[in-house]
């Protein structure tokens, strides 16, 4: 299912006061996503460009723009797509989604449901563009 006009949540947002802070990015690049998102203010902001790259460090969530992104196709998210389409194969385990406190307004899951779930944890946000990531070859 494509996403519609209604407003949701980009889960690969930039780091910006107003934001949520959605994970973690761990050693091995695999995201933990926080089991309770906690709004991103000016002294978080600060903090983490300090010591740089924050969008590689952790995900963030905020609106989604929409057609005031370079992602938005005019239908649907170009991340996820990509994304979905670079995992076709992948099985869906629904045991094995990350708990998420966003999953009702998410973009991604909007999108693709379960699937974008099992890929989500293996994104990590460069700027303006996540990783590409294809995790069906993963153990
Ligand atoms: S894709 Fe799934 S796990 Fe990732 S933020 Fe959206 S709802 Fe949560």
């Amino acid at each position: 299912m494509k996403a519609g006009s209604e407003n949701k949540l980009c889960p690969s947002s930039t780091c910006h006061s107003g934001a949520l802070l959605l994970g973690v990015v761990n050693g091995d690049q695999k995201v933990s996503l926080l089991t309770t998102p906690i709004p991103v203010n000016d002294e978080f902001v600060e903090k983490v460009n300090a010591a740089g790259d924050p969008e590689r460090r952790f995900r963030f969530a905020s609106k989604c723009a929409k057609n005031g992104c370079a992602q938005w196709t005019g239908s649907s998210c170009g991340i996820m797509d990509e994304l979905a389409a670079a995992n076709h194969l992948l099985e869906v385990i629904n045991e094995q989604l990350p708990d998420c406190a966003i999953r009702p307004t998410c973009r991604w899951y909007s999108q693709d449901g379960a699937m974008a779930c099992m890929i989500c944890p293996y994104v990590v946000t460069q700027s303006e563009k996540p990783v590409p990531v294809s995790i069906e070859a993963q153990p």
